[in-house]
């Protein structure tokens, strides 16, 4: 065996090693007691990768002190230089409830990564078998549409792009246009033979077709429904990314790929099922197609109540719910409420949290914050579990959610979120809703939970709120 084939075999050996380190990991990340490991093992497992590639015979063969600036290493250098100071700078200045932003924008610079990849492996390589053709075409294809889908999703998280609801006329026929004449050009390439100038068509149309299909898939998306995009614009960039790999014949890019494809596309068919929609109407029907309705706004005034008084009636209650949303995670609330949880089952009460798979920006996003804040798992409950009892709750309190206990979602078929499941807060005996004010949620529409007689407002920021209630019982 020469040294080439040696150092072949050390690459794939250590290429198998991230590999299983990464399913190690994901295995580690599926329990909250052994995320942190399984989070550590899977970044061992990627520096394996990045390092084990450095090694390969291209860019092996780069390697020049006489000319440096065709010096592979170099570039490489470079990049993950500036990456990782971009990352590491962001990373530490993004808030709490910036990160489902930060997330969906990772979500499309991976895919954004497998469409250069492909393109620069069609620049070294124009001719091409029709095998690479389709799987170098479909990487171009999958990686445009997580990347300018990601990049919609982020505007759309952030509040910086597409603020108002965006309706397309004939989308779904533009769509399916677009997806059409995208895979004509992958087919342009694949079998352009000697043809390069049949097979840059095809990469053209693909590329510009895919790109604008990100787009006018997720820009009409609304009403609550993102978050499932985003799961499936996840799976995308995984899909992207082990594409990438078989057209570059790089193991472990397939394999780690593939993990992210199927994990995207299991965590999508969780999140249809929360939400109520299936794949089918997702990928082809007129899905959380942003409606102009807003919810019919009550004649009514939402009734408010002093912390004080609010404290007299939880004081009584012997069974509380907390239904934690979005605003908690603003306000930073999570150690408040536990606090508050604590003195409520010193005082005899029994607690529970009720979680909504999508309350929050992104998925778990309730559980992270109330883990971080040591409550106990058995206390936290699913909607199923927790809406049949909720006639019996004495007090629901509402923590900064909105659309997860929007009642329109049962009985407004008009209403974009309908047919999304809820946690039925508004069946217990009393609503506590804390908010700042009359803000509406996600989705834009309004709410009735908060006109119906037997919800009260506490109007402010929910850490203060909670704090108060906290010293209330402090100093009963
Ligand atoms: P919502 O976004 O519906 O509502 C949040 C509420 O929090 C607002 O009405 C706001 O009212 C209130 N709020 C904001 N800041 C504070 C604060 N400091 N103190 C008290 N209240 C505050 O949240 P939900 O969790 O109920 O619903 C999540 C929504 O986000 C759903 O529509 C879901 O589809 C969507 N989504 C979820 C994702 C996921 O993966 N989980 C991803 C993308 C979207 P006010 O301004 O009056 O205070």
């Amino acid at each position: 065996m020469n040294t080439n084939e040696l150092i072949n075999v050390f690459i794939t050996v250590l290429y198998m090693v991230s590999a299983v380190l990464f399913i190690r990991g994901i295995k580690l990340l599926g329990k909250a007691d052994t995320a942190r490991k399984g989070n550590l093992m899977s970044s061992v497992g990627m520096l394996i990768a990045v390092v084990t590639v450095l090694a390969e015979k291209e860019v092996r063969d780069s390697f020049t002190l006489a000319n440096v600036a065709h010096n592979g290493y170099l570039y490489i250098i470079v990049a993950v230089a500036l990456g990782a100071v971009i990352g590491a700078i962001w990373a530490k200045k993004v808030e709490m409830t910036g990160m489902p932003q930060l997330v969906a924008l990772f979500n499309g610079f991976g895919g954004l990564s497998s469409l250069l990849v492909a393109l620069t492996q069609y620049i070294n390589d124009k001719q091409t078998t029709p095998f690479v053709g389709i799987t170098l075409g479909l990487t171009i294809a999958i990686g445009a549409i997580a990347f300018t889908g990601s990049v919609v999703a982020w505007g759309k998280l952030s509040g910086k792009l597409f603020k108002k609801s965006v309706t397309i006329p004939a989308k779904n026929f533009i769509n399916a246009v677009l997806a059409i004449a995208g895979l004509a050009g992958v087919c342009l390439y694949a079998f352009s033979g000697a043809n390069e100038k049949l097979g840059f068509v095809g990469i053209v149309l693909v590329t510009a077709t895919y790109l604008i299909l990100g787009l006018t898939m997720v820009v009409t998306i609304g009403g609550g429904d993102m978050p499932v995009i985003i799961s499936l614009l996840n799976a995308f960039s995984g899909l992207a990314a082990a594409f990438a790999g078989l057209a570059i014949s790089n193991s472990v890019l397939v394999v780690s790929g593939c993990l992210v494809g199927t994990s995207g596309l299991i965590l999508t068919l969780i999140m249809c099922k929360a939400m109520n929609r299936t794949l089918y109407s997702l990928l082809f029907g007129s899905f959380g197609a942003a409606s102009s309705k807003k919810g019919a706004a009550s004649d009514k005034e939402p009734r408010s109540m002093s912390v004080e008084d609010a404290y007299l009636i939880l004081e009584a209650a012997s069974s509380v719910v907390f239904i934690p949303g979005y605003g908690m995670a603003v306000a930073q609330a999570q150690h408040s409420v536990k606090e508050l949880a604590d003195k409520l089952e010193e005082n005899g009460a029994e607690v529970n949290f009720a979680i909504h798979p999508v309350a929050g920006r992104m998925p778990g996003h309730m559980n992270v914050l109330l883990a971080e804040a040591n409550v106990p798992y058995e206390q936290l409950k699913t909607a199923d579990e927790m809406n049949p009892q909720m006639p019996n709750v004495d007090v629901a309190i509402v923590i900064g959610a909105n659309d997860v206990v929007n009642p329109s979602a049962i009985d407004d078929e008009t209403s974009p979120i309908y047919g999304m499941p809820i946690i039925n807060a508004y069946e217990a005996r009393t609503v506590f809703v804390l908010k700042r004010g009359k803000g509406t949620g996600f989705s834009g529409i309004e709410n009735p939970l908060f006109t119906n007689d037997n919800t009260i407002m506490l109007y402010g920021d929910a850490k203060q709120t909670v704090s108060s209630l906290v010293s209330e019982f402090e100093d009963a």
